[in-house]
């Protein structure tokens, strides 16, 4: 055991650093051990999918090789949860031929994910402005022209807070917006980066 460790904490029982009371948090949450108080027999551990340090007792601590775990493996950590669980907790991914056999999130992150984009009246609308199979089309963003359904996959990009389709735009763009998660200002961020980058040269 030591620092920088990974640790599933499966109890999801300890306290939050700096209070007293015993509480609890989401069982199964991955953590990196932070320090050890040997004298309570409880480790410090940053808890990642809080992004907070709790005080967890020793044994209540498995500790885990991260690396073995995924797909390949019989159990994989949910990339919004930070969670722990059995692969069969992930459903399996129709998107991507070639991508992970499962989704990256857990089925219970995927539900709240869903539940945050309830089709609006405004959302029923748009779905019926979407470009017809075989139409000509223009990406919005890439400015690519193709043929609907055909040369390129249309399809419609989301605000991930309302539901609401902002409008059609084409998979590669979608995919590439997409890493940059919806409503969040990683956008900016990635500019800015490049921005500040740039300026080093
Ligand atoms: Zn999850
Ligand atoms: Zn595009």
């Amino acid at each position: 055991m030591r620092k920088g460790e990974w640790a599933c904490a499966f109890s999801g029982q300890g306290w939050k650093s700096g209070s007293e009371r015993k509480r609890h948090f989401p069982k199964n949450s991955v953590g990196q051990i932070v320090r050890f108080d040997k004298l309570k027999n409880r480790a410090t551990v940053f808890i990642v999918g809080l992004k907070e340090e709790w005080d967890i007792p020793i044994e209540d601590l498995r500790f885990i090789d991260v690396t073995e775990t995924g797909d390949k493996y019989p159990s994989k950590i949910c990339n919004s949860c930070h969670r722990l669980l059995p692969v069969e907790s992930f459903a399996p991914n129709q998107n991507n031929l070639h991508g992970p056999v499962r989704r990256p999130a857990c089925k219970r992150c995927r539900t709240d994910i869903d539940k945050r984009a309830p089709k609006s009246s405004q959302a029923k609308r748009m779905e019926k402005a979407r470009p017809k199979k075989g139409s000509l089309f223009e990406c919005p963003i890439c400015n690519r022209i193709s043929i609907a359904g055909v040369t390129a996959k249309v399809v419609a990009d989301h605000d991930h807070h309302t539901g609401n389709i902002r409008d059609f735009i084409c998979d590669s763009c979608n995919t590439g917006l997409g890493r940059f998660k919806n409503g969040k200002n990683y956008l900016h961020n990635a500019i800015r980066y490049l921005e500040e980058r740039d300026e080093l040269e």
